[in-house]
């Protein structure tokens, strides 16, 4: 049996005190603050006679508040958009714990069940010891059955960890106090370490990706250039077919990790003196987090098809006919739900 209620102790609607009674007779306090609403808050604050934040109270203009509040807005619109921040969503959103638990309450086996619920979406088959299949890829009629590979299940524990972690469950789980972070704990690891084990006793190895080679390049180019020859394409359609033609090609000769070259930036590309290439001075990304730059070049190819100069200049050329203007922002821009291209990363 749980109960909960917030308290009223802060003016600040953003953040809140969280008492829970657990069956272990437990009393967790738990500090709540949730960020999304922190902007406005400022402001109903601020409004507030009697409360005292002098700093703000000096800068109580409408125009900037509204400043804050988009800047605050920009900053966390930015880092929920990154891909892993997307799958911890995602994730969070699937969290269906056994018993009605919450986050607040989960336990390690209360994550172990969660992952064991998740194997019903797997695609990886584990064959059982004497089967007909062991060691063969793809999905048979055996009746083995179909798991999460290990290392999805290695991805979501991380992921689960790092949702713990925001709502203010950190640290090593306490088995005697049931406080941390409960993906962190040895039960879980464990679980890990036999899904692991099985799969590998089922010579299941995990799946790398396959190498591009320059025939495939090739043939996915003419493929593309046919594509922007058909009249029925719609101008979206003629700006995503020119792009991909670009980044895949650009991809394929810098070698650059595919997220990385999606975040990079019109601004960071230099042509060569003698107009023979691009030098690409891109500084963020997920291998570059510490702010180095990852300066390469890029050279023009002698065959046409295969050029990612060549490539790169018709993607531009077709932005500049469409009156989509590239010269600010992300080079290769992303399209959202609604078919329309922004200028968010690709
Ligand atoms: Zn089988």
């Amino acid at each position: 049996m749980s109960f909960s209620f917030y308290s009223s102790l802060f003016s600040f609607p953003s953040v809140s005190l969280q008492f829970r009674v657990c069956s272990s007779r437990q009393l967790r306090v738990h500090l709540v603050i949730t960020p999304m609403i922190v902007p406005s808050s400022f402001a109903k604050i601020v409004a507030m006679p009697g409360v005292v934040f002098p700093l703000l109270l000096q800068h109580r203009s409408t125009s900037t508040f509204s400043a804050i509040e988009l800047r605050i807005n920009s900053l966390q619109s930015s880092s929920l958009s990154t891909a892993y921040s997307k799958q911890k969503q995602s994730l969070r959103a699937d969290l269906a714990l056994p018993g009605q638990k919450n986050l607040f309450d989960a336990t390690p086996l209360d994550i172990c069940r969660f992952l064991v619920f998740k194997d019903s979406k797997g695609k990886t088959q584990v064959h059982k010891a004497g089967c007909l299949h062991l060691g063969q890829r793809g999905i048979f009629s055996c009746q083995c059955p179909l798991r999460l590979a290990y290392s999805t299940v290695d991805s979501y524990i991380g992921k689960l960890r790092s949702i713990f972690s925001d709502i203010g469950r950190q640290g090593d789980w306490n088995r005697t106090l049931l406080l941390g972070n409960a993906a962190s704990d040895l039960l879980v690891k464990q679980y890990l370490k036999e899904v692991t084990a099985e799969q590998l006793r089922a010579r299941i190895t995990p799946k790398q990706a396959v190498p591009l080679f320059p025939d495939k390049l090739l043939s996915l180019s003419r493929h593309l250039e046919k594509r922007l020859l058909l009249p029925s394409l719609s101008p979206a359609e003629i700006f995503i077919t020119a792009r991909d033609q670009a980044f895949f090609k650009a991809l394929f000769f810098s070698g650059d990790r595919g997220g990385d070259l999606g975040q990079v930036k019109t601004s960071e590309l230099a042509r060569f003196p003698d107009d023979n290439g691009f030098l690409f001075n891109h500084v963020w990304g997920k291998t570059l987090r510490d702010g180095a730059s990852n300066l390469f070049g890029m050279h023009r190819h002698p065959h046409p098809t295969l050029c990612p100069i060549r490539a790169i200049e018709s993607y531009g050329a077709i932005a500049r006919e469409l009156r989509i203007s590239l010269s600010c922002g992300y080079l290769f821009r992303s399209t959202n739900p609604q078919g329309h291209i922004v200028d968010t990363p690709f």
